[in-house]
């Protein structure tokens, strides 16, 4: 693997961890989204622009199509905005560009720009730096070149070829520097904060507490909109796999009648459904799937910590606000979401979050472990018991291969949110029962084994659909 641990200097902010975007992917579609964003803000133009060519390599080749890269890609050039752009317009804008064969770069320069012909998926190749690579081309009309390389490389992060090695975001100096696992417990006990008073210490750096506190709930309302969406939305998802979906269905039997509510009482429409621990875990694979049955439809979706893994923090977090809450609770949210973003901040510091570094462990291995501190954090778990549930979380992920059937971020991707969260649960279970100091297994010493079994990990197993379940079912990637 030619990839090394993150700079140990990197300071990550929870709104790196979280982000707002568009789905399938973060890596294969938000990333080359922001890409593109970032090599047009690099060109010059007022001059003339005569051509311009998109080659994308390695995994982003190999699923690209699936993961809607080329979709991103084109909005991206189009100066368009991930978090905001009504993702109903999506198919339409894209649609037009391809009939068209022109794109209006930043929404300001029309150029011919012919997708079959300038936007080429390369499978036989890789760049060394990282399997998801993009190359950006143009020709001004005078004759001069410009190119540049990015690589996406996970949860919507993107590095310029020259920017590799270093972190893909500003170096902040922060009040406490966090770079382990045994950083972070050292500053708890040091201050007496817990895990997010710590975090929230940290993030004035970037911004004073009130736009901090703003910032995180707008990513809940977001996370909590994807998911309602999710459940109430019939229909297939996009794609060759003909896929179902199937959040909304449960949603009704598990509603077991026709009640009447909105987006505002379908909490007490939940809570006055049925009862038992049972029926509380029927509910949180509903609520899993329905999130990334939004996400394979190229929804509005936060990265927690990436896309394909979108549907396991909304899912624990609305679980726990449903069934362990009198009342939501913005407090319990703040906390939930910031103890949750240090352990993801953890994982890609020292070892990765990118199915195509990682595999799946690195995706849905990372947001069980995210889920499970928060989980354990809000139902007042001590410091050791919440990185205890995160490390035992991914623990029971190790080896977790990425596979997705036909390049559809949908089987086994949808499901395996639901696992994911049914495992944060366990795992803060058995962190809560459990004496830390009796732990044999540190969340250091599981962030290190998952870095190592990634790196003896078969590319073929890395977000490629060369392998496992991929070639396995009947309706394989050749078919698609
Ligand atoms: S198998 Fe896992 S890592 Fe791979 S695309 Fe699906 S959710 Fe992401």
């Amino acid at each position: 693997m030619s990839r090394r641990f993150a700079s140990a200097r990197e300071s990550l902010s929870v709104l790196d961890m979280f982000k707002i975007g568009v789905g399938p992917s973060s890596s294969h579609t938000l990333g080359p989204w922001r890409a593109a964003q970032r090599f047009v803000a690099e060109l010059d133009l007022e001059r003339e622009l005569k051509s311009l060519r998109v080659c994308l390599y390695g995994s982003l080749a190999k699923t690209g199509k699936g993961h809607g890269t080329d979709l991103a890609i084109m909005m991206g050039l189009t100066g368009a905005d991930p978090v905001s752009f009504p993702t109903d317009r999506l198919a339409e804008t894209v649609k037009a560009i391809r009939q068209q064969k022109e794109i209006r770069l930043n929404d300001e320069v029309l150029l011919s720009f012919d997708p079959e012909s300038c936007l080429l998926f390369c499978p036989a190749e890789s760049l060394p730096e990282h399997p998801n690579g993009m190359r950006f081309e143009v020709q001004y009309k005078d004759g001069d070149e410009y190119q540049a390389v990015y690589f996406s490389i996970g949860g919507g992060f993107v590095s310029r070829q020259d920017e590799l090695g270093v972190s893909a975001v500003d170096f902040v100096e922060l009040p406490y520097p966090i770079n382990t696992a045994a950083d972070l417990t050292r500053w708890c006990r040091e201050t007496g904060l817990s895990i997010a008073g710590v975090v929230e210490k940290n993030e004035l750096a970037w911004r004073d507490a009130s736009e901090t506190r703003r910032a995180v709930l707008k990513i809940w309302q977001t996370m909590y909109e994807c998911l309602y969406r999710g459940c109430h939305t019939d229909g297939e998802l996009p794609g060759d796999l003909q896929v179902t979906r199937r959040a909304p269905a449960f949603n009704r039997r598990l509603l077991d009648n026709d009640l009447d509510y909105t987006i505002e009482t379908w909490r007490d429409a939940i809570r006055n459904s049925g009862t038992g621990f049972s029926h509380a875990l029927d509910w949180l694979s509903c609520f899993a799937l329905a999130v990334n049955e939004e996400n394979a439809a190229f929804g509005r979706v936060v990265t927690a910590p990436t896309n394909g893994a979108a549907g396991v923090i909304p899912a624990v977090l609305w679980y726990l606000l449903v069934f362990e809450q009198e009342q939501p609770d913005d407090d319990v949210i703040m906390q939930f979401l910031l103890t949750a973003s240090e352990i993801g901040c953890l994982f890609k510091k020292r070892a990765t979050i990118s199915a195509a570094m990682g595999g799946c462990q690195a995706e849905i291995g990372v947001s069980s472990a995210m889920a499970a501190a928060g989980l354990t954090a809000c139902r007042g778990g001590s410091v050791d018991q919440v990185t205890m549930a995160a490390e035992i979380a991914m623990e029971h992920h190790l080896g977790l291969t990425c596979d997705p059937v036909g390049g559809l971020v949908q089987i086994p991707c949808i499901e395996r949110n639901a696992m994911g969260a049914v495992k944060a649960v366990t795992a803060s279970q058995l962190a809560l029962f459990g004496d830390p100091a009796k732990a044999k297994v540190s969340l250091d010493a599981v962030i290190s084994t998952m870095w190592q079994t990634a790196a003896d990990m078969s590319d073929k197993y890395k977000e490629t659909s060369e392998a496992g379940l991929a070639v396995n079912i009947p309706i394989s990637l050749s078919e698609c």
